[in-house]
Parts: C-alpha cells; sequence; structure tokens
C-alpha cells in the first residue's frame, strides 16, 4: 500500500503557532523531513520511533539538493509511510511546497497541505504592523528579494510594485535591502514612507527596526538585524510605534536551555527561564515517586528537617492521609535546606525555623550548631547521602529517617536529542539528574553545563564533565541568576 505525504506549515517560530493539525500529523508521521527554520520545539511531539531528518538547505548543515528531497519523499511514501514534509512559515510561500507537491503528483501519491502561518504576516503582527489598515492598505504583496537570474529567478518589476497600491512585504531580504529599497526609490516610491524590518519574528530574540524606505537598510545594517528578517514596506509600518505589544527581550533571548528535572518539578523552572526569553528544552531524565514507608508520629521529635520541597509536598499528603495537618508540626522546630523547600512549607502554613545561608546539608548543619536537638526526623529522598543524620548523631541526637520518596531514571525522548545536542545550556539541579540523564542522553559539544551546586558539580566531574557554571545560590534562583549571568558575560 502506498503512503502518503502531508506539506505541513510549522509557522514562523513561536511554537504556539503550529496549528492544530500540524500538530497532529508531526504526532502521527512515520518520515519528518524538515526545513530548519522551523520551530525549536516542533519535532517533539514526534513518535519515538519516527525518522526525523534535516533536508534543510542553508546554515551550516549538509545540504541536500530539491531532487533528492524529491527522491526521499517519494521513496518512503512508497514504502508506505506518511510522511510529513515541515516547513517553516506556510509551505505554499516561498517553501517551494508547490513544487514538491508537483512531483508527489506526476508520481501519483496521495498529498495534504496543511497551511502554516506565514512569517511575513507573523513577523509583522508580532512587531505591532497590521499588513493591512482601513484607510493606510487594502492590499498586501508578499515578494521575495532573493532574486537571482543565474537560476533562472524572475526579475522583479520594481516599476510594479513601486506603484502597488498597498503594503509590500520582502521575504529573504537582508543582504539585498540596499540595492532593494533604492530600487523601489528610483522607480517612484516615496523615499519617506515607512518601512520596518523584522528579524526573528515571534521568537524570544525577535528584533524590530523602524526607519523610512530611504534609511531603513542603513538602519538595519546599524542595528546588527541577521536573517530571518522580513521588511515590511509602507504607511502601515509606523503603526508599530503605537501597537508594538511584546515586551522588551529578556536577558536569556536567544539561549537554549535544556532543563533535566523530573517533569513534576520542571515547570517553575521552565516558565521562569521562558519569561526570560530563553527556550527551554524539557527533557526530564528522572521521576519520582513516592515510597510507602511508614510517617512516625511527629510529635516525638523536636527537630523535623526537610530536603526538598518534594518532601515537604510528600510529607503533607502522608499527614492528610491519617488525617493530620500542619498542627502535628507543632511542638518541633522544623528546618528546611533552603528557599524552596521553606516556600513549600509556608505554602502549608509553616514558617520553616531554620533555613540555612548555603543550600546544601552542610549548610543545614552548620545552622542547626544553635538549636537544642534530642530527637530529630529527617525526612527526605531514598538514597540521599547520609551527612545530615550522621552530623546530628554525633550531636548526641537521636536520628530518625523516612524516605517518602525515591528517584528513578526517566530515559529521555530521543526526539528531543537533535535539540539537546544544540542547546546552549544543560542545567542539573542534583546529582540524580546528571547520572540518569547521561544514560539515554549526551551533553552537546559546544552546551555549557550549569550546575545547581556544589553536590551536583563534584558529580558531573566524576563523570567527565566539565563544569562551565555553578550557581553560588544552590536553589532555583541562584540557578537562573547564574545563567543569566554566564549568558551576559558569554556574549558580546
Ligand atoms: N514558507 C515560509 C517562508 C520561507 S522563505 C513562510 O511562509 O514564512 C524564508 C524567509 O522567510 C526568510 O528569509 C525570511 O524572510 C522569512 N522568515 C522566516 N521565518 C522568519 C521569522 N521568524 N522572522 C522573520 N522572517 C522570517
Amino acid at each position: 500500500m502506498s503512503g502518503r505525504v502531508a506539506f505541513v506549515g510549522a509557522g514562523p517560530g513561536d511554537a504556539g503557532l503550529l496549528t492544530a493539525r500540524a500538530l497532529e500529523l508531526i504526532a502521527a508521521a512515520d518520515v519528518i523531513l524538515y526545513d530548519r527554520l522551523i520551530p525549536a520545539q516542533a519535532l517533539a511531539g514526534a513518535r519515538a520511533g519516527a525518522e526525523l531528518r534535516y533536508v534543510g538547505k542553508e546554515g551550516g548543515g549538509p545540504s541536500v539538493g530539491q531532487e533528492e528531497i524529491e527522491a526521499l519523499m517519494l521513496e518512503r511514501a512508497r514504502s508506505g509511510a506518511l510522511v510529513v514534509r515541515l516547513k517553516g512559515g506556510d509551505p505554499f510561500v516561498f517553501g517551494r511546497g508547490g513544487e514538491e507537491a508537483l512531483a508527489l503528483a506526476a508520481a501519483g501519491i496521495e498529498f495534504e497541505v496543511v497551511p502554516g502561518v506565514t512569517a511575513g504576516v507573523a513577523a509583522a503582527a508580532y512587531a505591532g504592523i497590521p499588513v493591512t489598515h482601513r484607510g493606510l492598505a487594502s492590499a498586501v504583496a508578499l515578494v521575495t528579494a532573493h532574486e537571482d537570474p543565474a537560476k533562472g529567478d524572475q526579475a522583479l518589476d520594481w516599476a510594479a510594485l513601486a506603484a502597488f497600491p498597498g503594503t509590500l512585504v520582502f521575504y529573504m531580504g537582508v543582504r539585498t535591502l540596499p540595492t532593494l529599497t533604492a530600487a523601489l526609490i528610483e522607480a517612484g516610491r516615496p523615499a519617506s514612507q515607512a518601512a520596518a524590518v523584522v528579524s526573528r519574528g515571534t521568537l524570544p530574540d525577535q528584533q524590530t527596526v523602524l526607519g523610512t524606505l530611504a534609511t531603513i537598510a542603513a538602519d538595519a545594517a546599524a542595528a546588527g538585524v541577521s536573517a530571518p528578517a522580513i521588511t515590511i514596506v509602507g504607511d502601515v509600518a509606523a503603526l508599530a510605534g503605537e501597537l508594538a505589544w511584546r515586551a522588551p527581550a529578556g536577558p536569556l533571548a536567544g539561549a537554549s536551555v535544556v532543563v533535566t528535572r523530573a517533569r513534576t518539578q520542571a515547570s517553575e523552572l521552565a516558565s521562569r527561564l521562558r519569561a526570560l526569553g530563553a527556550s527551554v528544552i524539557e527533557a526530564p531524565a528522572i521521576r519520582i515517586e513516592a515510597t510507602t514507608e511508614e510517617l512516625p508520629a511527629l510529635e516525638r521529635y523536636d527537630l523535623v528537617c526537610l530536603t526538598s520541597a518534594n518532601g515537604v509536598e510528600l510529607l503533607f499528603e502522608r499527614l492528610a492521609a491519617r488525617g493530620e495537618d500542619a498542627r502535628a508540626l507543632a511542638g518541633a522546630s522544623v528546618a528546611a535546606i533552603g528557599p524552596g523547600t521553606a516556600r513549600a512549607l509556608r505554602e502549608h502554613g509553616v514558617i520553616a525555623d531554620v533555613v540555612p545561608e548555603r543550600f546544601v546539608a552542610e549548610g543545614l548543619i552548620e545552622a542547626l550548631a544553635g538549636v537544642e536537638v534530642s530527637r530529630a526526623l529527617i525526612a527526605r529522598a531514598r538514597d540521599a547521602r547520609e551527612v545530615l543524620p550522621d552530623a546530628l548523631r554525633e550531636r548526641g541526637a537521636e536520628v530518625d529517617v523516612v524516605s517518602l520518596y525515591e528517584t528513578f531514571a526517566e530515559p529521555v525522548d530521543p526526539a528531543r536529542a537533535p535539540a539537546i545536542a544544540a542547546a546552549d545550556y544543560v542545567t542539573f539541579t542534583s546529582s540524580s539528574t546528571v547520572r540518569f540523564f547521561l544514560q539515554s542522553a549526551a551533553v552537546g559539544p559546544s552546551t555549557r553545563i550549569v550546575s545547581i551546586g556544589p553536590v551536583t558539580s563534584e558529580t558531573l566531574r566524576e563523570q567527565g564533565l566539565i563544569v562551565h557554571v555553578e550557581a553560588a545560590r544552590h536553589d532555583i534562583d541562584g540557578l537562573i541568576e547564574a545563567i543569566v549571568a554566564a549568558h551576559a558575560g558569554g556574549e558580546s
């Protein structure tokens, strides 16, 4: 049986602009042939066994010829596969999708076309530019500025473009901007007309440059604009002054960061990184499971130590299951290993009595130096270090340890491998994330390794890795601060 091909538009870059049908087909595909300008997260939903193949023609990677792409598509479809031909923006707008569809039609292979949000309209919208506007523009032209007569491209009709009664949106024109604008002016388009260049539109590091037809080429060069970018020529471009609605790029704009924490814990770190402009690759390497170990009656202790927010959540779940609440801790001093743990306690109505300045077991021991302890309970993960119980026992305290949860390796989704290998940063928030991540994934050759603190760093070194960045504060705030500082320092 013959398979079929879906030409799928992946939108201009923001993963939120992938259509529902695009996501459905990506999830169902046996083979995905993808171009360079697709959102980094677009392949995240591909199924584990799918063949993912980069066939882009630009940007350093191996170049695959058009005929080769078409041959591959035909071959895979003939062998019965559902092939998704994934392209940036819309597949039929400057994407050569039409040519590829013709090849399928000629071969009698079934195909489907899933339109995408095209960059010319989307990047403009994200810059606050409506491409049509009552009273300003009642037509819009999508134009390629990359004309190569040597390759048989048609030359642009500058007189017709100059006279066009509406907005001109040029694709692929960063390098040709000076000649393009000069040609338009020479053909009679007013030099004073508003113009804008939007590069990396819809992405966290989108950049907009506003000017006039006369100045925009120099303005864009001065701003260091790079591809991919679109150029908008028309009165509507001036509306960006009032309608620019996107928050300015955050300090991590353009950085991609891998988060290896367990899925249940990753969301806070991931969303905070995203809010700073980073694109986040979630690659959970560990999974947390509650144990069935019995929780002793808390009234027996004068000190209860919690060593993670997870521990806090599970402690309160256990208490609730036997009809107790925060009052079970009323008679004890409560120690939290760091502010994340303290915050989790606060959410359950308990203010920690002790929070150390250094968020490791050693720090907690120091912070507990002045606290009278005769019976202590340490609620924590199974297989945690023995530093804390040992130190308290040395001080003569009776110490019980309850393991509320256990961490297991979670194989990293192989579909994430290309994005992980290309990431700028990979974050490790515990020794177990390091060990488990390395069981099923690898750190990219130019990826910088970020560790939450000395214990995690030691594990990284034991595994033969270099620690590029270590957080000075060993919690999520500290980790984020360290990445922001490293990113600011690493860039010119
Ligand atoms: N099929 C795509 C266009 C492919 S041609 C679409 O419909 O959008 C590639 C050109 O698209 C780039 O040279 C650039 O001009 C434009 N482009 C693609 N992604 C862009 C982005 N995020 N921001 C600005 N322009 C983009």
